[in-house]
């Protein structure tokens, strides 16, 4: 079986008892896993998705969720919770080997999923009778059964399930259940690509009860199809934005198609929204440069953690995280202090803001490791060991109304006016409204912000920018939903000719800014100024994945670590420099207690998802933290093929001088830079004149 369009029939017709089976979706992995080119990862993930929803539509959110790697949104907490030994004690038991077996084909392989698929295989020749085949629903549902699982006696249920599925399954089902079950699942297939294949899908195939015939679209000219295309992934993509829950969105399309999502996918309290992202500028100057004559706010950008604060009529508090995930019980302190915050007029509200401690005496601002040392779990009012003080600056729903299209000073005006200023424990971020004629004033201010122990700033623009002339200007915005799903609808004319959307801008003509609330967007109305920019060198997150036995002073330690960028597209880690300046010689020992030789960290064989050719460090790490460091410049590499096809067909780009500046706790390996931020960054470097540095990557 192959997942291209003229085998679609015959597959549809090959389902057995009409229910999507679990080896047609390892057959989509597998494809998906050959490949390095996007659009084939986007087309066998679309195909893939079309044949569950033409024929078994139950199946398309199990499916989605199995592809995304996880079986609920980050809000809702479902975590399988199933550690090592649990998956271990099952393969022992079903691949018929012992403890050292198992640990030499974990050793030899560096992953789970390789690992058991040769347990198995080894083992088929015993197995007599033919197990019941996987469906897509059966190995969801057994997952959701096992998170469920809790309490007294729940080991053994976790145990008896995580058996019976690898018994039930085989050939490569056994490789990317285990992955599943060790939640590292290492597709291509990663989040953004299932938002696109999901639009696709939804556009060139209608579920069986849908009156809507399918669309035409294959008839079309290429250009056309494209522009349609894109249309209907900004939809998606908008709406995973408000509401980033798949049990929302896979039963909205299915229910109301395209066009109707958006009807389904509103703000919800409870439900976290995609935070606005700010772009990242190198100094003062080139902000002020950046937003020429428009009037903004600079805001003093806090040490402490991003809080998203939902409150109901009834006055429950929800708190969610940067990430999206629910830390309501972290701060029992802040959601006692709701009650006193909402204004007479306040009934319920999505708003936003960052955490952060301070001295509860003075009210003087502490740093983030002191915010970091408060507990996590199990906190109540009592055992509150390290006060926080919440400095709000943005507002996305009042009293039922979303507030997103209002432009920032709108919101801004009824966070400052509806809600109530408690002294050291809620209060609205410090602010000073400026253009670039200020320039002295807002120097004077982002110095201050770093006395009180604050990042640096954060520039707004307060008002939306409609150029003369250009009324609807700001209609072309991608969050303009009405004007997409009416392009999307837009059906071919008798001739087969579609009926044109909206001209695209030409360039030339610039796009206006938009000061309104854009989730899960990083544009340039949001820009943040950084001290540690201020030196003018960019910064990257990278991830430690390899080191090599230190020489002289350093024999004792891991001495280069190899660092990697991650390339969400095929899922893969991509090598990028080694690294050897900027640790201490506590780090030094630290880094070599945490990744020992032969410990639970380390492997000897580079796990398949890591690009490293040509470089053979003495371990490879268990990829599991972020780094940022800083570095001179960078430079295309025969050597390290981070990024390669993204600049350079043949080369990769690698870093000079890189120096380590600090571990960023507050990532998860999934936040570290990508490729395509690499690649971004060279060519602002090209453009700006700097010299790349000439061919390297090694020093
Ligand atoms: P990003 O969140 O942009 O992906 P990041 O995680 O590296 O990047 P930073 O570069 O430090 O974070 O900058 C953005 C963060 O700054 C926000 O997520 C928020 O937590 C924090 N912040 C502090 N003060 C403000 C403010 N006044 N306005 C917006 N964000 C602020």
């Amino acid at each position: 079986l192959s997942f291209n369009p003229e085998d679609y029939k015959t597959l549809i017709q090959s389902l057995p008892d009409g229910k999507l089976s679990y080896s047609l979706l390892t057959r989509a992995f597998v494809l998906i896993n050959s490949t390095r080119s996007r659009i084939k990862i986007v087309d066998t993930l679309t195909n893939f998705l079309r044949t569950a929803i033409a024929c078994d539509p139950a199946s398309l959110l199990p499916a989605v969720w199995l592809t995304t790697n996880d079986i609920g949104p980050p809000h809702e907490q479902t975590e399988l919770g199933i550690g090592g030994s649990v998956i271990s004690k099952a393969l022992i038991k079903v691949g018929g080997l012992d403890q050292k077996g198992l640990r030499t084909l974990y050793n030899k392989h560096g992953d789970a999923g390789d690992a058991a698929f040769e347990a198995k295989v080894k083992q088929r020749t015993l197995q007599l009778r033919k197990p019941v085949p996987l469906t897509v629903n059966d190995v969801y549902s057994s997952l959701v059964k096992i998170s469920r699982s809790k309490g007294t006696g729940s080991q053994e249920t976790k145990q008896r399930i995580v058996e019976r599925l690898l018994v039930q399954s085989r050939g490569e089902e056994v490789r990317y259940l285990a992955r599943t079950l060790v939640q590292h699942l290492r597709i291509g297939a990663v989040k953004t690509t299932m938002l696109i294949a999901l639009s696709r899908a939804f556009l060139m195939t209608h579920p069986p009860s849908s009156p809507n015939p399918p669309s035409a679209l294959s008839k079309l000219p290429k250009e056309e199809k494209t522009e349609i295309f894109s249309a209907a992934e900004e939809i998606v993509k908008a709406c995973f934005a408000r509401c980033p829950n798949y049990n929302e969105i896979v039963p909205g399309l299915l229910t109301a198609g395209l066009a109707g999502l958006k009807d389904i996918c509103k703000l919800t309290v409870h439900t976290p929204l995609k935070p606005m992202l700010g772009s990242i500028t190198r100094d003062l100057p080139e902000m002020l440069g950046r937003l020429g004559s428009r009037e903004f706010t600079a805001e003093y950008k806090y040490d402490g953690q991003r809080a998203q604060i939902h409150c109901d009529e009834k006055g429950k508090v929800s708190i969610f995280s940067r990430h999206l995930e629910n830390m309501t019980d972290k701060y029992p302190d802040l959601v006692a202090l709701i009650p006193s915050i909402r204004g007479p007029n306040v009934k319920t509200f999505i708003m936003e803001g960052e955490v952060v401690a301070i001295n509860s005496d003075t009210g003087d601002l502490k740093t983030f490791q002191t915010l970091a040392s408060r507990g996590r779990k199990d906190v109540t009012i009592g055992t509150v060991q390290v006060t926080v003080c919440m400095f709000a600056f943005d507002l996305m729903q009042l009293n039922g109304e979303e507030l997103l299209g209002k432009s920032f000073r709108e919101r801004r005006k009824l966070l400052r006016e509806e809600f109530v200023e408690v002294e050291k424990r809620f209060t609205w971020v410090k602010s000073l409204d400026a253009t670039a004629d200020d320039q002295d004033a807002v120097i004077e201010f982002f110095k201050g912000s770093l006395k009180e122990k604050c990042e640096g700033v954060m520039v707004k623009l307060l008002d939306n920018e409609v150029p003369a002339g250009d009324s609807d200007a700001l209609e072309t915005d991608t969050t303009d939903l009405d004007t997409l799903v009416e392009e999307v609808q837009k059906k071919p004319n008798p001739k087969g000719k579609a009926i044109k959307g909206k001209e695209p801008r030409k360039g030339g003509k610039r796009k206006p800014l938009l000061a309104t609330y854009e989730p899960d967007k990083r544009l340039e109305s949001w820009l943040k100024v950084k001290k540690d920019y201020d030196a003018s060198t960019d910064t990257l997150d990278v991830i430690p994945i390899a080191g090599w036995h230190g020489m002289g002073r350093k024999s004792k330690w891991w001495s280069p670590i190899l660092l990697a960028v991650r390339n969400p597209d095929t899922g893969s880690l991509e090598a990028v420099c080694k690294c050897m300046s900027g640790f201490t010689d506590a780090f030094y020992q630290e880094m070599k207690e945490k990744y020992s030789e032969d410990g639970e960290n380390t492997t000897r064989t580079k796990k398949p998802y890591i690009e490293a050719p040509e470089l053979h460090p003495n371990v490879w790490f268990e990829p599991q933290e972020v780094w940022e460091i800083v570095f001179a410049d960078i430079t295309l590499s025969p050597n390290y093929t981070s990024a390669i096809g993204l600049v350079s067909e043949e080369r990769g780009l690698s870093l000079r001088f890189p120096r380590f500046l600090r571990k960023r706790e507050d990532k998860s390996i999934e936040e570290a830079s990508t490729s395509e931020d690499l690649a971004a960054m060279y060519r602002k470097q090209m453009n700006s004149g700097k010299p790349a540095g000439g061919v390297g990557g090694d020093e």
